[in-house]
């Protein structure tokens, strides 16, 4: 008598979990065909945006490569008189200046590219909402949405005042 409740009890979880299983195919199906020409949309704008960053990149590390060269090359010479070598020096600090943007900027980049390859690309990591495709646009780098980033402005703002 147990035994056979049991089995109806078996019997009948395993008919409902095939049901919910068919239910849930059907709507799944249409979803699944809108869902997939979404994820295409997706693919080719996740795409321009990778060759957006990678030329953007490319372009850092000419110009970085460029200044420590160029650095290389322009050590104050020993006879200069000290007005040429102060001048010299402020360049120096100017380029270091600019290398260490450049540097922040080609980190910036390669994490977008990185959060390109792991899917996570314009997802907002403070509330995991998805990031305005006018705001990725004018800045492909950014990992907050326009919401998280004006309170992690205002926060700045106090903590600075
Ligand atoms: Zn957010």
């Amino acid at each position: 008598m147990i035994a056979h409740s049991r089995l109806n009890a078996a019997s009948s979880i395993r008919y409902d979990g095939l049901r919910s299983i068919d239910a849930d195919l059907r709507p799944m199906g249409l979803f699944g065909l809108v869902e997939s020409r979404e994820v295409e949309v997706n693919k080719r704008k996740l795409e321009s945006y990778r060759n957006l960053l990678e030329g953007r990149l490319a372009v850092l590390i000419d110009a970085s490569t460029d200044t420590v060269e160029s650095m290389a090359g322009e050590r104050p010479p020993q006879h200069a008189d000290p007005t040429d070598r102060a001048s010299m020096e402020t360049d120096r600090s100017f380029i270091l200046r600019m290398r260490d943007r450049d540097r922040k900027l080609i980190n910036k980049i390669e994490d977008a590219l990185k959060r390109i390859e792991e899917g996570s690309f314009g997802t907002c990591i403070e509330c995991g909402e998805i990031i305005s495709e006018k705001r990725l646009k004018a800045r492909p780098v950014t990992t907050l949405c326009i919401d998280c980033k004006e309170e992690a402005e205002i926060i700045e703002s106090k903590q600075a005042g």
